[in-house]
């Protein structure tokens, strides 16, 4: 569950809506130095190693989630694993040389200020 929240900048007065965290459906990132906004898709940017992860899932847990289960934990794990190295390379890095984070500082989108009010209301996405 992400956070919007109603921001304003200090500095030059923009008022915009800043998402935090993430969803159940997709993550959105900001870079650290412009303020630009990346949306990932959590399920649509690899569909297939969902689907394998799923697979393996379901498999763990009819073949009795109890016991233990090498192969099938082994083969979790390095899928998660290409989750997680196909994400870091579909965020990438921003065209200023920033950083995307998920809960770093708010930067204004306009002048780029960290100076800002972000005190007003906020309402749950998902
Ligand atoms: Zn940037
Ligand atoms: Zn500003």
């Amino acid at each position: 569950m992400g956070l919007a929240k109603n921001v304003q900048c200090n500095k030059c007065d923009k008022n915009w809506t800043h998402y935090e965290g993430s969803g159940f459906q997709h993550e959105i990132y900001y870079c650290d130095k412009c303020g630009k906004q990346k949306y990932y898709e959590i399920f649509n940017s690899c569909p297939n190693l969902w689907e394998q992860y799923h697979f393996y899932t379901e498999k763990w847990k009819s073949e009795n989630e109890n016991k233990e289960n090498l192969f099938l934990e082994k083969q979790l794990i390095s899928i998660d694993k290409k989750i997680k190295r196909h994400k870091i390379k579909v965020i990438g890095v921003c065209d200023c040389g920033g950083k995307y984070e998920i809960n770093g500082d708010i930067v204004c989108p306009n002048c780029h200020s960290k100076d800002v009010n972000n005190n007003g209301y906020c309402l749950l996405w998902d």
